[in-house]
């Protein structure tokens, strides 16, 4: 059984509880897995599934589409990019992300729709609009002939549509 790391007596237990995030005038509540202390009471919840917590929040405000200064930077930080690495991906100057997160200047509509899908990306695992960012970035060479699988592609076409929608998960090209 594990030790507790204050009052080393082994009566950890696992648990779940409640946890809360206040977040962009927002309160979201969550089911967290813990561990508490039968003998003194300490109560541990891991830092990876405050995470999780903190992600799964940054999902659910970029499906909403707020743009406002607390959301850009609550949707820029919980996807850990710096000032400069979104700055680069958008294309502008850093001090313009300093502006929108400040208030100076209104959010830009697509600064913001395009963090919406690099969250988006991050939490299904699929970077499409980070690899898109990167290909401009450092063009491929494409070849003057290309020979292409059109049975592939609609499969791909289909799990795009799905991509980040609970209103589409019926695949439009079944
Ligand atoms: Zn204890």
């Amino acid at each position: 059984m594990k030790t507790c790391s204050r009052c080393q007596k082994t009566r950890v237990v696992q648990i779940t509880l409640d946890d809360n995030l206040d977040a962009c005038g927002h309160t979201f509540t969550a089911q967290l897995p813990a561990e508490r202390c039968g003998a003194c009471g300490l109560v541990v919840i891991h830092g990876e599934n405050v995470r999780k917590f903190e992600q799964r929040v940054a999902v659910e405000i970029a499906k909403a589409g707020l743009r406002s200064k607390e959301a850009f930077r609550y949707l820029r930080t919980a996807s850990k990019f710096s000032v400069e690495e979104l700055a680069s991906l958008l294309d502008v100057s850093p001090e313009f992300i300093g502006y929108w997160e400040s208030g100076d200047w209104p959010v830009d509509p697509r600064a913001n729709s395009v963090l919406i899908s690099l969250v988006l990306g991050q939490f299904d695992g699929k970077q499409s609009a980070l690899d898109c960012l990167s290909v401009l970035r450092e063009p491929r060479t494409l070849t003057r002939k290309v020979r292409l699988h059109i049975h592939d592609a609609m499969a791909q076409a289909a799990k795009a549509l799905q991509f980040g929608s609970a209103a589409r998960t019926a695949p439009a090209l079944a």
